[in-house]
């Protein structure tokens, strides 16, 4: 059953009600598509919309970006100066021969120049693949391999982390370095390129940008599956019309709003909410280079008095962690809007913020591979605590079973769309049939589970697959499974999600260990501490357990179901495909 509703938000109630009502009756999309500001030619470039737009309309000196440094520094830029640095990093990359669909890896912490950076290599018809900049080495050369980047942009620390890998990656041609406000000294590795030299040396005044069209590509994020490394999801430009309605409707973004969206750019809320929709918005977005801390997020909304603010889960229930009392020690009346996604959101924590921030927070829900909020609590409609909402209008979605037949109301399966939707993936890149494999007789198939109720609400139920979800993050126990084996010491490794009260899940490992080698808790710390070298922390184990054989099929492949079954006290269900010892 679900939960009784809670109020609406003390927000204006936008009209998207009427819409629902009217949907039935035009072409939702093609208005949407008519609102962009297409390039003279005809083309459509998501960069434009959110940025040269609003100089174009006279809106130039509106801040767009207010930045706050690690240290507290603070920068402001307004349109008008995002448009010019934009444009000369446009020329720059342009000059270093960069060519439209190349692809561009950025690889920072927030800084304002991964933002021009991005904005400039859009411009420039090149496709941004921006990444976590907690990565270590091997997912990093990973992506970097299999997308064949030409270029790399990010921070002297960063590059650091990468000098034994870079030179494996055959495709690179030039990496650029930002040395923000000269906080290190300058030491380029040979080779490498001077982030403000190359500003420097490039006026911007004649760039022109890229006649993309709507189908050029402009993104590229990885994301994990239960099989296979990370594959490339990649998106076009006309994403961008989904990303600008969504930050109306399910962020309820308006043109005066300061608005707060804590994910960072190497995620797909940190590209598709944190640049595509408060920009093309005209929103004052305030980014913080600093990570979760309940202090000083909310010294930030108090400070900036934001007024919109798009976090996740495990963020809130680690605010709900730090109390009532910091939240009373904060003005946060400025407050008008909170949304949520990456993982179920508690109904608990809706109603704790009901109390403590006096109005609820709304789930929403998608996926790298939708490129926008798919299904929202909008701010229009009552929220119900433990659902994501319901789906957008233009945006089709479904249960179904097995059979890819929508199921009735209450029962749990399959949770799939209707493909069509503007900021729908193009493709896994170069994995055209595991793509293929999303879409079943006129579905695309999700890999979540869902259930809907009586007055069309989804109800996240789980997984489809063993993909792990630790703080709002995917990640897929292969890749964990292939760096703990790199280790002499482990012959095999099986790795699950255990459930976790903030996380939601947190990485474990199962490992099995080669003659020689004892299982004791040293080894289990060095075993840990290699996989977080590599990987990260956030991706890494954080419990390891010794096995003396893995449960595997028939066919040699790890029942990482099993492992999960046992570690939970749960029934092992059929075992009739385990290899027998
Ligand atoms: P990603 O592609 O990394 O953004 O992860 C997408 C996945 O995160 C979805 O397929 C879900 O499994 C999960 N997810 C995202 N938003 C929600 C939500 N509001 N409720 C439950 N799960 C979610």
């Amino acid at each position: 059953m679900p939960n009784p509703e809670i109020s609406k938000s003390n927000t204006n109630i936008n009209n998207l009600q009427d819409y629902f009502e009217r949907k039935k009756n035009f072409d939702w999309w093609s208005d949407a598509f008519n609102q962009m500001d297409w390039l003279p030619g005809g083309g459509l470039n998501n960069a434009y919309e959110a940025i040269d737009r609003h100089v174009k309309n006279g809106f130039g000196d509106r801040v767009a970006m207010i930045w706050v440094g690690k240290n507290d520094e603070e920068e402001q830029y307004s349109f008008l100066d995002i448009k010019n640095k934009s444009d000369q990093f446009g020329s720059v990359i342009r000059g270093l021969g960069m060519e439209r669909g190349d692809r561009v890896f950025i690889f920072m912490d927030r800084l304002p120049e991964l933002y021009i950076s991005a904005l400039g290599v859009l411009k420039a018809g090149g496709v941004i693949a921006p990444l976590f900049s907690a990565f270590g080495p091997d997912p990093v050369r990973d992506r970097m391999e299999d997308a064949g980047a030409k270029y790399l942009i990010t921070s002297p620390e960063l590059r650091n982390k990468l000098n034994d890998v870079l030179p494996k990656i055959k495709t690179l041609k030039n990496v650029i370095v930002v040395n923000k406000n000269g906080r290190h000294d300058e030491v380029l590795v040979d080779g490498d390129l001077s982030y403000e030299t190359l500003m420097e040396s490039e006026g911007g005044k004649d760039f022109e940008i890229e006649p993309t069209s709507q189908y050029d590509f402009s993104i590229m994020h990885y994301t994990s599956g239960s099989t296979g490394k990370p594959k490339g999801v990649l998106h076009r430009h006309q994403a961008v019309v989904q990303q600008w309605l969504t930050g109306k409707w399910a962020l309820d973004l308006k043109f005066d709003d300061i608005y707060f969206c804590t994910a960072d750019p190497g995620w797909v809320t940190g590209t598709s909410y944190g640049i595509m929709a408060p920009w093309t918005n005209g929103v004052t977005q305030l980014i913080y280079e600093g990570g979760f801390g309940a202090q000083s997020w909310y010294k930030l909304i108090e400070k900036y008095k934001v007024t919109v603010w798009y976090t996740a889960p495990t963020a809130i229930r680690l605010l709900m962690r730090a109390g009532s009392e910091v939240v009373e020690k904060f003005d946060m009346s400025s407050l008008r809007f909170i949304g949520s996604v990456g993982e179920p959101l508690n109904p608990e924590a809706v109603i704790w913020g009901n109390k403590n921030y006096k109005m609820p927070i709304h789930d929403n829900w998608w996926q790298t591979e939708t490129g926008a909020i798919m299904c929202a609590n909008y701010a229009s409609m009552p929220v119900r605590p433990g659902s994501m909402g319901r789906p957008i209008p233009g945006v089709e979605m479904a249960v179904i079973d097995e059979s890819f037949n929508p199921l009735p109301t209450g029962e749990v399966g399959a949770l799939a769309v209707r493909p069509g939707w503007p900021s729908m993936m193009y493709g896994y890149w170069q994995k055209d049939e595991m793509y293929n494999s999303r879409f079943k007789k006129g579905w695309y198939i999700t890999g979540d589970q869902a259930s809907i109720d009586e007055d069309g609400y989804f109800w996240f139920q789980g997984r489809a697959d063993d993909v792990i979800n630790t703080a709002g993050h995917l990640v897929g126990p292969f890749e964990v499974e292939s760096a703990l084996i790199e280790h002499p010491a482990v012959a095999e490794a099986g790795v699950i999600g255990k459930p976790d009260p903030i996380a939601m899940e947190v990485v474990k490992a199962f490992v099995t260990l080669n003659t020689n080698y004892e299982p004791n808790k040293e080894l289990r710390r060095e075993l840990i501490r290699f996989a977080r070298d590599k990987l990260s922390a956030g991706v890494a184990p954080r419990e390891i357990d010794f096995i003396d054989t893995m449960p595997k099929t028939r066919s040699g492949k790890i029942m990482r179901r099993l492992l999960k079954a046992r570690e939970l006290g749960l029934p092992e269900g059929d075992t009739s495909t385990l290899e027998d010892d």
